[in-house]
Protein backbone atom coordinates (compact mmCIF):
# COMPACT_ATOMS: atom_id res chain seq x y z
CA UNK A 1 0.00 0.00 0.00
CA UNK A 2 2.64 2.18 0.47
CA UNK A 3 2.06 3.61 3.57
CA UNK A 4 3.77 5.04 6.58
CA UNK A 5 5.42 2.66 9.17
CA UNK A 6 6.88 4.98 11.41
CA UNK A 7 5.20 4.42 14.43
CA UNK A 8 6.21 1.70 16.72
CA UNK A 9 2.01 1.44 18.12
CA UNK A 10 1.27 1.37 14.42
CA UNK A 11 2.67 -2.15 12.63
CA UNK A 12 0.56 -2.38 9.38
CA UNK A 13 2.17 -5.97 9.13
CA UNK A 14 0.87 -6.92 12.43
CA UNK A 15 -2.79 -5.61 11.59
CA UNK A 16 -3.01 -7.28 8.16
CA UNK A 17 -2.47 -10.84 9.98
CA UNK A 18 -4.78 -10.17 12.48
CA UNK A 19 -7.23 -8.75 10.12
CA UNK A 20 -7.42 -12.16 8.14
CA UNK A 21 -9.06 -13.92 11.38
CA UNK A 22 -12.61 -14.07 11.51
CA UNK A 23 -12.45 -12.55 15.50
CA UNK A 24 -10.08 -9.41 14.33
CA UNK A 25 -11.88 -7.68 16.45
CA UNK A 26 -10.97 -9.34 19.43
CA UNK A 27 -7.35 -9.23 18.72
CA UNK A 28 -7.14 -5.57 17.95
CA UNK A 29 -9.66 -4.77 20.33
CA UNK A 30 -6.74 -2.41 22.62
CA UNK A 31 -5.77 -0.32 19.63
CA UNK A 32 -10.03 0.05 18.19
CA UNK A 33 -10.69 1.07 21.96
CA UNK A 34 -7.92 3.46 22.03
CA UNK A 35 -7.53 4.76 18.89
CA UNK A 36 -10.45 4.16 16.49
CA UNK A 37 -13.57 4.03 18.87
CA UNK A 38 -13.63 7.37 20.47
CA UNK A 39 -13.44 9.68 17.87
CA UNK A 40 -11.21 12.37 18.66
CA UNK A 41 -9.68 15.11 16.75
CA UNK A 42 -6.20 14.48 17.35
CA UNK A 43 -4.36 14.64 13.80
CA UNK A 44 -1.87 11.77 14.61
CA UNK A 45 -4.96 9.52 16.13
CA UNK A 46 -6.88 10.36 12.95
CA UNK A 47 -3.82 9.82 10.83
CA UNK A 48 -3.41 6.38 11.96
CA UNK A 49 -7.35 5.66 12.20
CA UNK A 50 -7.55 6.75 8.66
CA UNK A 51 -4.50 4.21 7.73
CA UNK A 52 -6.51 1.67 9.84
CA UNK A 53 -9.80 2.40 7.60
CA UNK A 54 -7.69 2.42 3.80
CA UNK A 55 -5.97 -1.31 5.38
CA UNK A 56 -9.28 -2.57 5.98
CA UNK A 57 -10.89 -0.90 2.76
CA UNK A 58 -8.08 -2.86 0.69
CA UNK A 59 -8.37 -5.92 2.55
CA UNK A 60 -12.48 -6.31 1.97
CA UNK A 61 -11.93 -5.42 -1.28
CA UNK A 62 -10.27 -8.05 -1.74
CA UNK A 63 -11.57 -10.34 0.19
CA UNK A 64 -9.03 -10.87 2.37
CA UNK A 65 -10.88 -10.42 5.35
CA UNK A 66 -13.50 -13.69 6.34
CA UNK A 67 -17.15 -12.83 6.87
CA UNK A 68 -19.74 -15.18 7.78
CA UNK A 69 -21.69 -16.96 5.11
CA UNK A 70 -24.85 -16.98 6.93
CA UNK A 71 -25.82 -15.30 10.44
CA UNK A 72 -28.73 -13.87 12.80
CA UNK A 73 -31.47 -11.86 11.12
CA UNK A 74 -30.61 -8.63 12.45
CA UNK A 75 -33.92 -7.47 10.53
CA UNK A 76 -36.49 -9.20 12.22
CA UNK A 77 -37.87 -6.47 14.22
CA UNK A 78 -37.99 -3.93 11.36
CA UNK A 79 -41.34 -1.63 11.31
CA UNK A 80 -42.79 0.77 9.27
CA UNK A 81 -40.76 3.48 9.07
CA UNK A 82 -42.28 6.60 10.53
CA UNK A 83 -38.93 8.46 11.49
CA UNK A 84 -35.79 9.99 9.58
CA UNK A 85 -32.29 10.57 11.50
CA UNK A 86 -30.09 13.12 9.91
CA UNK A 87 -26.50 12.49 9.87
CA UNK A 88 -22.95 13.88 8.76
CA UNK A 89 -20.27 12.17 7.62
CA UNK A 90 -17.63 13.86 9.35
CA UNK A 91 -15.25 13.14 7.06
CA UNK A 92 -13.81 13.71 3.38
CA UNK A 93 -17.13 14.18 1.48
CA UNK A 94 -15.71 12.80 -1.61
CA UNK A 95 -14.47 9.86 0.11
CA UNK A 96 -15.62 6.30 -1.55
CA UNK A 97 -18.37 4.41 -0.90
CA UNK A 98 -16.25 0.95 -0.05
CA UNK A 99 -14.86 2.85 2.94
CA UNK A 100 -17.68 4.19 4.24
CA UNK A 101 -18.84 0.88 4.27
CA UNK A 102 -15.52 -0.37 5.18
CA UNK A 103 -15.69 2.33 8.63
CA UNK A 104 -19.23 0.82 9.23
CA UNK A 105 -17.71 -2.71 9.11
CA UNK A 106 -14.91 -1.40 11.93
CA UNK A 107 -16.77 0.95 13.72
CA UNK A 108 -21.03 -0.58 14.18
CA UNK A 109 -20.04 -4.16 13.43
CA UNK A 110 -16.72 -3.99 15.27
CA UNK A 111 -18.09 -2.66 18.42
CA UNK A 112 -21.12 -4.58 18.72
CA UNK A 113 -19.05 -8.15 17.65
CA UNK A 114 -16.56 -7.16 20.22
CA UNK A 115 -19.45 -6.53 23.26
CA UNK A 116 -20.15 -10.16 22.33
CA UNK A 117 -24.12 -10.22 21.94
CA UNK A 118 -26.49 -8.77 19.41
CA UNK A 119 -30.21 -8.15 20.01
CA UNK A 120 -29.74 -11.49 22.20
CA UNK A 121 -27.43 -13.19 19.58
CA UNK A 122 -24.35 -14.68 20.91
CA UNK A 123 -21.55 -13.48 18.59
CA UNK A 124 -18.67 -14.11 20.39
CA UNK A 125 -15.76 -14.51 18.26
CA UNK A 126 -17.81 -15.12 15.07
CA UNK A 127 -17.12 -13.59 11.49
CA UNK A 128 -18.94 -10.37 10.80
CA UNK A 129 -22.60 -10.55 9.41
CA UNK A 130 -24.49 -8.17 8.29
CA UNK A 131 -27.37 -9.64 6.48
CA UNK A 132 -27.11 -6.36 3.69
CA UNK A 133 -26.03 -6.59 0.54
CA UNK A 134 -25.80 -4.79 -2.32
CA UNK A 135 -25.34 -5.21 -5.95
CA UNK A 136 -24.36 -8.38 -4.39
CA UNK A 137 -21.65 -7.32 -2.07
CA UNK A 138 -22.08 -7.64 1.57
CA UNK A 139 -21.98 -4.09 3.16
CA UNK A 140 -22.29 -2.54 6.48
CA UNK A 141 -23.37 1.05 5.83
CA UNK A 142 -24.95 2.57 8.76
CA UNK A 143 -27.24 4.57 6.88
CA UNK A 144 -29.70 4.26 3.81
CA UNK A 145 -28.90 7.17 1.66
CA UNK A 146 -25.68 9.93 0.95
CA UNK A 147 -26.42 12.95 0.09
CA UNK A 148 -23.00 14.58 -1.26
CA UNK A 149 -22.49 18.38 -1.62
CA UNK A 150 -23.10 18.82 -5.32
CA UNK A 151 -26.58 17.66 -4.25
CA UNK A 152 -26.53 14.16 -5.55
CA UNK A 153 -27.39 10.79 -4.05
CA UNK A 154 -27.04 7.04 -3.68
CA UNK A 155 -28.82 4.75 -2.14
CA UNK A 156 -26.78 2.53 0.72
CA UNK A 157 -28.89 0.26 2.19
CA UNK A 158 -32.73 -0.72 1.01
CA UNK A 159 -35.54 0.55 3.41
CA UNK A 160 -35.80 -3.30 4.80
CA UNK A 161 -32.94 -3.31 6.35
CA UNK A 162 -31.98 -1.72 9.99
CA UNK A 163 -29.46 0.67 10.14
CA UNK A 164 -27.17 0.95 12.55
CA UNK A 165 -26.91 4.17 12.70
CA UNK A 166 -28.76 6.25 15.73
CA UNK A 167 -27.52 4.87 19.10
CA UNK A 168 -31.24 3.65 20.31
CA UNK A 169 -32.10 0.79 18.45
CA UNK A 170 -35.95 1.42 18.59
CA UNK A 171 -35.38 4.25 16.85
CA UNK A 172 -33.28 2.32 14.38
CA UNK A 173 -36.03 0.06 14.05
CA UNK A 174 -38.70 2.51 12.89
CA UNK A 175 -36.14 4.73 10.98
CA UNK A 176 -34.08 5.40 7.70
CA UNK A 177 -30.93 7.46 8.18
CA UNK A 178 -29.78 10.04 5.49
CA UNK A 179 -26.11 11.36 5.63
CA UNK A 180 -24.69 14.24 4.45
CA UNK A 181 -21.55 13.99 3.10
CA UNK A 182 -19.38 16.05 4.44
CA UNK A 183 -17.74 17.73 7.97
CA UNK A 184 -20.31 20.00 8.96
CA UNK A 185 -19.38 19.59 12.96
CA UNK A 186 -19.18 24.12 12.83
CA UNK A 187 -20.59 25.08 9.52
CA UNK A 188 -23.65 24.46 7.87
CA UNK A 189 -24.41 22.52 4.40
CA UNK A 190 -25.02 24.33 1.31
CA UNK A 191 -28.64 24.81 -0.11
CA UNK A 192 -28.14 22.54 -2.67
CA UNK A 193 -27.39 20.16 -0.51
CA UNK A 194 -30.01 20.45 2.34
CA UNK A 195 -32.77 20.40 -0.29
CA UNK A 196 -31.72 16.75 -2.13
CA UNK A 197 -32.39 15.19 1.62
CA UNK A 198 -35.66 17.34 1.25
CA UNK A 199 -36.10 15.85 -2.64
CA UNK A 200 -35.40 12.18 -0.59
CA UNK A 201 -37.83 12.50 2.04
CA UNK A 202 -40.64 13.98 -0.37
CA UNK A 203 -40.17 10.98 -2.79
CA UNK A 204 -39.58 8.25 -0.22
CA UNK A 205 -41.05 8.83 2.83
CA UNK A 206 -43.91 11.78 2.50
CA UNK A 207 -45.92 9.82 5.08
CA UNK A 208 -43.20 10.98 7.50
CA UNK A 209 -44.36 13.71 9.68
CA UNK A 210 -42.07 16.72 10.15
CA UNK A 211 -42.33 16.30 13.80
CA UNK A 212 -40.34 12.78 13.19
CA UNK A 213 -37.40 14.12 11.53
CA UNK A 214 -34.22 14.49 13.70
CA UNK A 215 -30.82 14.68 13.74
CA UNK A 216 -28.89 12.03 15.30
CA UNK A 217 -27.82 14.16 17.88
CA UNK A 218 -31.50 14.74 19.00
CA UNK A 219 -31.96 10.73 19.26
CA UNK A 220 -28.85 9.81 21.34
CA UNK A 221 -27.35 13.23 23.17
CA UNK A 222 -23.37 11.35 23.30
CA UNK A 223 -23.02 12.93 20.02
CA UNK A 224 -22.62 16.01 18.04
CA UNK A 225 -23.65 14.48 15.19
CA UNK A 226 -24.74 15.78 12.25
CA UNK A 227 -22.82 19.02 13.95
CA UNK A 228 -23.72 22.40 16.19
CA UNK A 229 -25.35 24.22 13.55
CA UNK A 230 -28.17 21.68 13.19
CA UNK A 231 -30.58 22.92 15.76
CA UNK A 232 -31.97 25.91 15.46
CA UNK A 233 -30.05 26.61 12.27
CA UNK A 234 -29.90 24.26 8.96
CA UNK A 235 -32.77 22.03 10.44
CA UNK A 236 -35.18 24.78 10.38
CA UNK A 237 -34.10 25.44 6.66
CA UNK A 238 -34.74 21.71 5.93
CA UNK A 239 -38.09 21.57 7.47
CA UNK A 240 -38.82 24.55 6.21
CA UNK A 241 -38.15 23.59 2.36
CA UNK A 242 -39.61 20.42 3.28
CA UNK A 243 -43.11 21.70 4.10
CA UNK A 244 -43.29 24.47 0.88
CA UNK A 245 -41.70 22.32 -1.92
ZN1 LIG B 1 -24.60 10.50 13.07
Amino acid sequence: MGLANDKSSFDLDLFRKQLQYPNWYIRLSDFLNTKVFPIEDNPEIKTERHIFYDLVTQMLEENLISLAKEGPNFDKERKPIDTIVIHHSDEDPHMKLDKLSAIGFIRQYGSNYLKGEVNGNNVKGQPVWSGHFRNGKMVFFAYHHIVFPNGKNKRLLEDKYIGWQSGDWDINTRSVAIVLAGDYKHKSPQDNQINAVVDIIKQNYPFVSLGRIFGHREINPKTTCPGDQFIGGWKNTLLEAARTK
